[in-house]
């Protein structure tokens, strides 16, 4: 006999292609067949339960199944569940738009939607080359990219993306940025928090604007978190210099907030830690509270100004047919709501310490280098022979699904992104069962 999970992974590997995996490593590596979730816990097709210590890849903020969001999805759903946004508007994408205005200040107070993070990507590519050909600088058409950046997969975002296994087999698709050195701290020695990696990353980048800012169209960074490399944080500083030097050498600043915006970092947008204003921030991922497809680019006064004439072709050619679905836009007006209605920047601030102590004896393992912590996101990386990072993620992924919980390394890098509904009891049962795993995977 069969488990309901074995059953439906049998069926799955038949006609699902899975996302960023090798399918045949599921000959031996299993699928966690979910039935259902609640709160912080996924529940397998056979009564097990794990605790979604990654948030779904970020995006569950607030847990599965909310009440919060899921209702307010529920009464869309009865009045408009889509319509075009060409020559179209409604109350969900409009209010959505002015609530997310008002969170910067009204600084950045146009909204132009997509419906996944890579489309936010390429939305800002395309808007920065459009404003400087509009605005009779046709020869800014480069970008920069930092080293370790992670920006998305589709052809565009992958040509500012510096991540080794999702680009070079697609290299000759590919139109190349310049790289500026990343503000990763880890290598130097300092006790500075990482300003004096971040300050030399800015001298680096300077290098490069120096040189070719004529054809630089923009500078696109993650801001705080480079997430995808391996959860590399950098100082706040860094971000203070990239804003003086674009305003220098006149190039636009694109922060890629996907997955550090909407709090995960501390601050609601990780920006607001530097106090700088981007001229194109995105984001995705947990706008909607993991529940619908949705994102979003915003940006100036200035920028939209250049695209607002009586030629078409000056305007912003750019559309996918799901441009601000209204129930994605109630999602995420319900993960604004909750975000307000329940203090979770605070909440967060006091979960953050309290985890942070919880995890120290993490912290202390003979094996563990370079803990680090931003807000609602702890990394590690795990000391080991070269030879075992390639096997070391999907060890650990299965170690941790026998401790009940979901986690998934990158490379030697272990890294918790719980959502924000976690108890302190919840945090400590999490943080007690990582250090088993961890005991398990790599010894005392
Ligand atoms: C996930 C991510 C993206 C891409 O978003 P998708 O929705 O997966 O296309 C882009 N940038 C960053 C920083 C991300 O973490």
């Amino acid at each position: 006999m069969t488990s309901a999970s074995e059953q439906w992974m049998a069926r799955s590997l038949k006609s699902v292609w899975h996302p960023c995996s090798q399918m045949k490593h599921h000959e031996t590596l299993p699928l966690l067949a979910i039935k259902s979730g609640q709160g912080v816990w996924l529940n397998d097709q056979d009564g097990n339960r794990y605790f979604d210590a990654i948030s779904s890849w970020w995006t569950n903020l607030f847990g599965h199944t909310n009440p919060t969001i899921g209702d307010a999805i529920k009464k869309q759903l009865d009045t408009l569940e889509h319509a075009m946004l060409a020559g179209c508007t409604h109350e969900p994408v409009v209010e959505l738009s002015e609530r997310l205005s008002e969170l910067t200040g009204g600084r950045l107070g146009h909204c132009f939607y997509g419906s996944d993070g890579a489309s936010a990507i390429e939305i800002a590519l395309k808007m920065s080359f459009h404003y400087w050909k509009n605005t009779g600088n046709p020869e800014k058409q480069a970008f920069i990219c930092l080293e370790h950046s992670y920006h998305g997969e589709t052809i565009g975002a992958m040509s500012v993306t510096d991540v080794a296994i999702f680009r070079d087999a697609y290299a000759p698709l590919i139109r190349n940025a310049y790289l500026a050195p990343s503000p990763d701290p880890r290598s130097g020695a300092s006790e500075d928090g990482g300003k004096e990696a971040a300050l030399a990353a800015a001298d680096g980048l300077e290098k490069i604007l120096k040189e070719k800012s004529g054809t630089v169209a923009a500078v696109i960074l993650e801001p705080l978190v480079q997430c995808a490399a391996g959860f590399i944080m950098y100082h706040p500083v860094y971000l203070k210099r990239v804003r003086e030097l674009c305003d220098r050498y006149r190039v636009h600043m694109i922060a890629d907030e996907i997955a550090v915006g909407m709090g995960r970092t501390g601050s609601f947008f990780a920006c607001d830690q530097a106090d700088i204003r981007p001229d194109f921030l995105c984001l995705s991922k947990g706008i909607t509270g993991g529940y619908l497809p949705l994102s979003v680019v915003m940006t100036t006064d200035t920028i939209y100004r250049a695209f607002y004439d009586d030629a078409v072709t000056r305007g912003f050619l750019h559309s996918h047919s799901y441009t601000g679905n209204p129930l994605a836009c109630r999602a995420a007006l319900a993960t604004l709501d909750l975000f307000e209605r329940n203090d979770v920047i605070a909440r967060n601030r006091r979960l953050s310490s309290v985890m942070t102590q919880l995890l120290e004896p993490i912290r202390q393992h003979g094996k563990v280098r370079h803990f680090r912590n931003k807000g609602m996101l702890w990394a590690f990386d795990v000391e080991m022979q070269e030879e075992e990072v390639v096997t070391f993620p999907r060890r650990f992924f299965q170690v941790a699904l026998r401790h009940e919980v979901l986690m998934r390394p990158i490379g030697n890098t272990v890294y918790l992104m719980p959502p924000y509904v976690t108890t302190e009891k919840e945090a400590a049962w999490l943080a007690e069962r990582v250090g088993m795993v961890l005991q398990e995977v790599i010894g005392a």
